[in-house]
């Protein structure tokens, strides 16, 4: 892979930060991880615009403008695409808030924000017909991490412990239930349900992550009328939903089969979701 690291592009294998970096001591930063397509971001100004409000929630300075980090993103990908040889690469994104002589909590105000990307192969896209897919059978676990879910922090320590949880287990994702018995998210996509016939997802707060995906998949059904209620949903609704879906950069929309061992439905990916991945298709590049 090419990185690019505070200012110049090398391979990621010859990039270099320093142990006293307050990401690497403290998970002191933000990230993005934006899907390209044949050199095609998707979602491009939604990505920069969370990086800029994650930034501005944890007070780093934000090292670059929108166009100086879209040339970043358009360097990594051409890049990339002729190291990696694919046409689907993720570009990794991260600003950790830098290097200070000693460690302490608090930091001081002239730091200078570390600033890091690399490009990677990603999955190639879900396939769009319920014959073809694969969906996903995942873990379902108390949600453990911290009340500030809404910013898209490196320290994804509570993440991996539930993505490792449900890997172990055997599954391939795990869906987390507030102490209200409500779903927040999975950890790393966002949660979409079809229960009586409405597709539902739960509204935006500081427990989830406002997944691009997400709102790209609300923004794109919007435009052909087809409706998304923002509203929570219980664990009993969620093992008794006619469809699941978890949505992310990586995995676009991809349906869920079963839940801690509870099929969902019939156990095979829906009509709906394949209705609305198609959808998703017709729009994710223009909107
Ligand atoms: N929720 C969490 C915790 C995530 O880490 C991610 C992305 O990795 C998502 C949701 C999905 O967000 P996006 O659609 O922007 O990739």
């Amino acid at each position: 892979s090419i990185a690019f690291l505070n200012n110049e592009y090398l391979p990621l294998h010859e990039a270099r930060i320093s142990p006293m970096d307050r990401g690497f001591l403290f998970g002191d930063g933000i990230y993005e991880v934006i899907p390209t397509h044949e050199g095609k971001p998707v979602g491009l100004s939604a990505h920069f615009k969370r990086m800029a409000d994650g930034l501005s929630a944890i007070n780093i300075p934000n090292p670059f403008d929108a166009a100086q980090w879209q040339d970043i993103v358009t360097t990594l990908t051409q890049r990339n695409a002729a190291a990696l040889d694919t046409p689907y690469i993720g570009i990794y994104l991260h600003v950790s808030r830098g290097v200070e002589p000693q460690r302490h909590h608090t930091y001081g105000n002239d730091i200078k924000p570390t600033v890091f990307g690399y490009g990677f192969a990603m999955p190639s896209p879900p396939e769009t017909r319920c014959e073809d897919v694969k969906g996903l059978h995942v873990a379902l676990n108390n949600d453990l991490r911290w009340q500030r879910c809404h910013i898209k922090s490196t320290s994804l320590l509570g993440n991996v412990m539930h993505y490792q949880q449900g890997i172990e287990e055997g599954k391939s994702e795990t869906i987390l239930i507030n102490q209200n018995g409500e779903v927040t998210e999975a950890a790393s996509c966002n949660v979409f349900a079809v229960i009586n016939n409405q597709i539902v997802t739960p509204p935006l707060d500081h427990q989830l992550l406002p997944g691009i995906t997400r709102q790209l998949v609300i923004d794109s059904l919007g435009k052909e009328s087809v409706i998304v209620r923002e509203r929570a949903i219980t664990r009993q609704e969620l093992l008794s939903a006619e469809e699941v879906w978890l949505t992310s950069s990586s995995k676009e929309i991809t349906p869920v089969l079963s839940i801690d061992g509870h099929q969902i439905a019939d156990g095979q990916p829906g009509k709906v979701w394949e209705r609305c991945l198609n959808i998703y298709n017709r729009y994710k590049f223009i909107l």
